[in-house]
């Protein structure tokens, strides 16, 4: 199996590992995330030691990124005793790609997951600065919902509600290898094993009988700029590579895509009044299908600019094409 960030709406909400246990115990005096709880205690509560985890849950989903908060709070609405293990607290929600949500293709994933009672559409009704729907000529089967969205406000918003939902329980820790049971042989030859739960980086066990992995970028990742190439699980933070050997251990096929980020331009440098304006609609469309109306009001919503490049950047990028190891070594991509 190829496993890939994003490649499907299935793996948007994790790959999936089931034990076999048929009953779950999860529960006990475990320190829940309640949203009372929250208010009362603030954020440290987040961050007690793995010592003082449960021993069981229900269900633990590692990565706090996108998937993994849809995952983590779908769990938890249906009553699930959920663990979400991730890096660092405050990169919950964090938006390690370009500033805005949905366009063609991924505005359909974002309704749908909306539809589901997902979070991520409600998040960009309350953070976006510039709403606009894409292919609005043609009919709306194919129209894209975007947003531009204010990276600050989406990340607080998200962990607002990641860490005020009942039943959700979230820890800063990485995880570091899975707990497998013995290896089956089936009928084809195939091997099978089960998961079991996780093992963090200090060796603290956490059992479940449901395992969602949603390690996005980080898994064995790289940054590569130019020539030159060095671990990451992107800018500033660590890749998750014992976890990435205990999927190539357990049989999986890895594979590598790559984002294709375009070079960040700072505003100060361009000289917007010769570009052409793209304005946000008016009235703004809200993602989610609960809301009637956005956050702020269509006058206030930021400009949006289009520019072209010319023969000379051509020219630049073609005789510098040596010098990018991205579109010399890594065909696969983007994402
Ligand atoms: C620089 C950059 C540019 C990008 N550009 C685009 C773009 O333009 N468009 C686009 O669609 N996508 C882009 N992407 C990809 C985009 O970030 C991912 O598609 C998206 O974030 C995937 O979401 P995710 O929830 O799967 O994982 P992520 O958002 O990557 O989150 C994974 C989370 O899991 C945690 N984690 C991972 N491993 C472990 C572990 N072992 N233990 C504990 N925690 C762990 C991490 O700390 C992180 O919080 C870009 C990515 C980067 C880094």
């Amino acid at each position: 199996m190829h496993i890939s960030p994003f490649p499907n709406v299935l793996s948007a909400l994790g790959l999936l590992l089931r034990g076999s246990s048929p009953t779950s115990q999860s529960g006990g005096p475990s320190w829940l995330c309640r949203r009372c709880r929250h208010q009362q205690i603030g954020l440290k509560m987040y961050r007690r030691q793995s010592s003082s985890l449960s021993k069981r849950y229900d269900v633990i989903v590692v990565g706090g990124g996108h998937a993994g908060t849809e995952a983590a709070c779908a769990a938890a609405r249906m009553g699930a005793q959920t663990l979400l293990l991730t890096h660092k607290i405050d990169t919950i929600g964090a938006m390690s790609c370009n500033p805005s949500f949905g366009g063609i293709g991924k505005g359909h994933l974002m309704k749908e997951i909306d539809a589901l009672d997902g979070i991520c559409a409600r998040i960009c009704d309350k953070s976006g600065i510039q709403y606009k729907i894409l292919n609005r000529r043609k009919g709306p089967a194919v129209w894209g919902p975007r947003a531009q969205i204010d990276r600050d406000l989406y990340k607080q918003h998200m962990q607002d509600e990641v860490l005020g939902t009942p039943g959700l329980t979230v820890v800063a820790a990485a995880v570091e290898d899975l707990v497998l049971g013995e290896t089956t042989v089936q009928e084809s030859d195939l091997t099978k094993q089960r998961c079991h739960g996780v093992v963090l980086g200090d060796g603290h066990r956490v059992i479940s009988d449901t395992v969602v992995l949603t390690a996005g970028t980080f898994l064995r990742g790289t940054i590569n700029i130019g020539l030159t190439s060095r671990p990451a699980g992107r800018m500033g933070d660590e890749p998750a590579v014992g976890l990435a050997k205990t999927i190539e251990n357990a049989g999986f096929k890895m594979g590598r895509l790559k984002t294709g980020t375009p070079p960040r331009l700072d505003g100060k440098t361009i000289d917007f009044s010769r570009l052409n304006e793209m304005p946000g609609d008016d009235p703004p469309s809200p993602f989610s299908f609960i809301n009637e109306s956005v956050w702020i009001q269509a006058e206030d919503q930021v400009m949006c600019h289009m520019t072209h490049t010319t023969p000379g950047v051509d020219k630049v990028v073609m005789e510098t094409m040596d010098l990018n190891r991205h579109v010399k070594e890594e065909i696969t991509g983007p994402r």
